[in-house]
Parts: C-alpha cells; structure tokens; sequence
C-alpha cells in the first residue's frame, strides 16, 4: 500500500463526484470527498431537479387552464403565486436531497470534507493550513452558467438558472436570452405560469441540434403557449427604463428592437469551474472547453480524473455518472474501460419532450454516413389520442439499405420515457425486426416503436410479389 493519506480524493459533490465516491469507497478504497457548498450540485440545487418540478407545475396548470378541452366545466384560475410553487419546488429539492446526504456519504466509508482546495503538487491538495495526498484524484467541479459580454447587462440586472427558482413574484415579461435545453426548458414553462415571454437566440431556430423537423414540434407548441421567438438575433445592449428592462437585440437584416421586460434570464451556455483549483501545479492540461480527458477520462496525469461538466464533453448528469462509474472501474478496479458517447442519449423536457439516442439526421449528415429513415406519427397511436397529445413522432435512422438501428428520435409525450426502448436498440446494435416482433401493450405510446419499424416490413409482406406467390401456393381467390 502507497504512503499516500487517501487513495482517492474527489473535488466537487455534484453528480460525477459522488459516483465516483459511493464506487471507491464501497470497493475498499480510502475516499475522500471535498466539496465547498453543498452535496448535490447544481442538478439538485439549480438544475435538473427544479426546473424539472417547476415543468411540471406548469404542466399541471396548463390542464387547469384546458379543462374544457377534456369535455370538464372550465375553472376560473387565478394568477400563479409563484412563491408558493417555488416553496413546493423547494420541498421535492429537499427529498431528493436525502440521497445525496453527508450521512449517506459517510455510512458509505467516505471523509465528506467541506472546503475548496487547491494543488500544490500532482499528488497533494492543500486545505485550511492542512496537505492532502492522493494516490488518484477526480474533479468534478462542473459548470456554471456562462454570462456572455453584453453592454449595460450587469448595471440592468439579470437573472440565471441559479436564482430562478429563488424568485417570488412571476415576471409579468420575461426575456430568455438562449435557447438551448436551458433556456427552452425555463422558457416553456414560465409561459404556462403566465409570463409573457420573448425567447432569443443568434441560431435559426430553438433546440437548433435537433433536427428541425423533430424541434418544430416543440416551436409550434411554445406558439402555442404564446412566446415570441427572436430567433437569428444577438442581444446588443441592455438598460433601464423607468421600471423595466430593455434588451436591445439585433436581427440579421441589421435590424434593432428594443424588447421590454421585468426580467432578463440569461441561458448562454455553460462555463467549466476549472479556477482556483492549482491545475497548473497539478500539470493538468485545461483548454477553454474544460478539463481535457480521454475516453478512460484521465487527465494529461495519467492518474488525475475529471468527469461532468468541468471536462466540457456532455453536461448532462447522466453522463457525468457514466464518466464517475468509468473512473471507479479505470482507477480503482483497474480494469480498463472507456465512455461511449456515440450512443449516449439526452432528453429536453420542454413540453412536449424531446429524447434521443445515436444519430440524428445533422450528425449523421455532418459525419457523411448515408441512412434511412422510419417516422411514425402519435396522430397514428391510440393512446397518444386518449390521452389528447396529438403533436409527436419518433424518427428512427437505420444503416443505409439495412434495417440496422443507428439512431432514433422521438417527440412527443413521455418522449424521454419512450425513449428508454431506443437506447437498448442503440446500444445492443438491434434491428428494426427486434422491435417489430415483440408484442407491446395496448394501449401504450410504446407501440409507436413497433408501428414504425412494422411500417417497414407492411411493406415488404403486403407486396404483390407475396400475394402472388400465395395466391398460386394455395389457390387464393382475393
Ligand atoms: C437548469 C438546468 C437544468 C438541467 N436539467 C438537466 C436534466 O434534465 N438532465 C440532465 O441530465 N442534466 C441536466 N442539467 C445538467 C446537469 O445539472 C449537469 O450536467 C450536472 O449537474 C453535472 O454534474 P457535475 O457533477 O459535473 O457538476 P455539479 O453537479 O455542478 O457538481 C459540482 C460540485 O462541485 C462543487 N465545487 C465546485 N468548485 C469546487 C471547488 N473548487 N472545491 C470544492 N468543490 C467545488 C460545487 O459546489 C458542486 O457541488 C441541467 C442543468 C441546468 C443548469
């Protein structure tokens, strides 16, 4: 055994950083978890976890507000008291929380430490006074929002995912300046609870990494919903007037407006937290996307790790998992094993959602691998009409002149749900027969895979090649 004080130890409690603890330290490895706040991260605190409440808080509302639709007596809904959702939002935070507790940590065998440290050599971390060292280290330190240069943006003030769901009053207009996951997601949602909101981004179009005609789905329903879209325009300046905030965006015509607002919420992407940590006394490479890693997600220090956002690969939780379960098996199992991101899925939880997995048509496209497609409409699928979700298909990519799965997608209701079925296809290398065989309950969404792939084989089976080769086996009349 080295003479090392700890065998791993971990900067940052977020999603990566307590994977990788809960591994080592539950496979007999000395683990140390230092974390400057609290267990969680952003996904419990400012992420995931609110914003996925809130999505459906706003959900709930929106039937509320549709009861006729649904053939009930329409209600008179009062105004949303956005402290009180936010107080509900607080309470599912504090639940989840009990899973990522310091006592949870520590049952597990971990020294959960609090405070921010910093590198003094490749092997030692300094904290309070006190040198640390380690065998293995992984940052997971993540991100944080990017605040992009805008004149006048910091004296007007403006608001991110980290003190939206501190608000209490709903902002009357909202201004979302990004539409990304983030930004479509928040945007969504503060439009059901009754801000007026004007969503801008310079790309062509919201979610614009999906393919457009699966994001054209989610657009017609924030129409719907009644956002403006600002697509194709940069935010140039913002001020004050009188009691409202202005952002002054610019369309690519050159064209100017001024858009009025309460408030500014800023979704310009994420920033890795890689400051302060003495990566440079470490020899740890960093470039402006975050920590570089390889697939196995060492470091340029074959022994320093760094998984979720901080390494500027995937910023989602799932994959910051993935990436810690990686290092457990790399650093402390010693088996080698690398993260696949090929067939890592993402879900948006704009309403409806979007799920998926593999290729798209832009990836497929931009990496020149030729495919074709199978769509099948929720319009087709009884229980989409049941449930009056109309608005949705799933699109699955196979293997050009094959029926080899490389890639679905699927929006829709319970897109992210759904979308569970398409992962395995992806990931177990299946074929459109494996999902056209199986018998899938009635009346579920799930039948939308076996509908799309059946659509596939209707039309090889139902050809006249085949009536006729059965009509003159056994002497049909039809
Ligand atoms: C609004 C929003 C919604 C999202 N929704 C989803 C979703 O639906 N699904 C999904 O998969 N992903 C979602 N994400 C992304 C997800 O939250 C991140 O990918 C995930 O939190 C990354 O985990 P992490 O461990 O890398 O970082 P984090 O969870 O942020 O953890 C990093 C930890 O490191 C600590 N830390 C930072 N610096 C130091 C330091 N110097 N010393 C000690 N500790 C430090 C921090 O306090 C924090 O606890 C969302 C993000 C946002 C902002």
């Amino acid at each position: 055994m080295s003479g090392y004080d700890y065998d791993m130890i971990i900067i940052g409690g977020g999603a990566a950083g307590l994977t990788v603890a809960a591994g080592a330290a539950q496979l007999g490895a000395k683990t140390a978890l230092i974390e400057k706040d609290r267990l969680g991260g952003d996904c419990l605190y400012y992420g995931c976890v609110p914003s996925k409440t809130l999505i459906k808080v706003a959900k709930v509302y929106h039937y509320a507000k549709h009861l006729k639709a649904f053939g009930l007596p329409d209600a008179d809904i009062p105004a949303c008291d956005l402290k009180s959702v936010m107080g509900h939002v607080r309470q599912v935070i504090d639940r989840v929380a009990m899973h990522d507790s310091v006592e949870r940590f520590q049952g597990l065998g971990v020294d959960v430490i609090s405070g921010s440290p910093e590198f003094v050599s490749d092997r030692e971390v300094r904290l309070d006074g006190r040198t640390l060292s380690s065998r293995h280290f992984t940052i997971a330190t993540g991100s944080r929002p990017m605040i992009i240069p805008i004149e006048g943006l910091h004296q007007t003030g403006f608001i991110t995912n980290v003190e939206t769901f501190s608000l209490e009053n709903l902002p009357a207009r909202l201004a979302v300046l990004g539409a990304g996951p983030i930004g479509a997601e928040l945007a969504h949602a503060f439009a059901r609870l009754g801000s007026k909101v004007t969503l801008i981004d310079i790309l062509e179009y919201p979610l614009s990494f999906e393919d457009y005609d699966m994001a054209e789905v989610v657009i017609k329903q924030m129409i719907n919903d009644g956002i403006t879209l600002r697509m194709g325009s940069k935010a140039k300046k913002a001020y004050r007037e009188a009691a409202d905030k202005v952002l002054v965006i610019e369309d690519k015509t050159g064209k100017e407006e001024a858009v009025r607002c309460d408030e500014i919420l800023l979704a310009t992407g994420r920033k890795p937290n890689t400051e302060g940590l003495g990566l440079e006394a470490a020899g740890v490479k960093v470039t402006n996307k975050g920590v570089e890693t390889d697939l196995r997600m060492r470091t340029s220090q074959k022994h320093i790790y760094a998984a979720g956002d901080v390494n500027g690969r995937f910023p989602f939780t799932h994959v910051a998992g993935a990436e810690g379960s990686t290092i457990v098996r790399n650093a402390i199992m010693h088996i080698p094993g690398k993260v696949d991101y090929n067939k890592t899925p993402w879900v948006i939880f704009t309403d409806p959602e979007i799920g998926s997995v593999g290729y798209n048509e832009k990836r497929a496209q931009q990496e020149e691998v030729e495919y074709d497609i199978h769509v099948e409409d929720f319009e087709e699928i009884d229980r989409a009409l049941a449930e009056r979700e109309y608005e949705g298909r799933i699109k699955i990519l196979t293997a050009s002149g094959s029926d080899k799965i490389i890639g679905v997608q699927i929006v829709g209701l319970h897109a992210g749900e759904l979308l569970g079925a398409s992962v395995l296809a992806v990931n177990k290398r299946m074929k459109l027969s494996d999902l056209a065989t199986p018998i899938f309950a009635y009346p579920t969404l799930s039948e939308i895979h076996k509908k799309s792939a059946g659509k596939y084989y209707a039309q090889k089976i139902f050809s006249p090649q085949v009536r006729g080769i059965l009509k003159f086996l056994f002497g049909y009349r039809g």
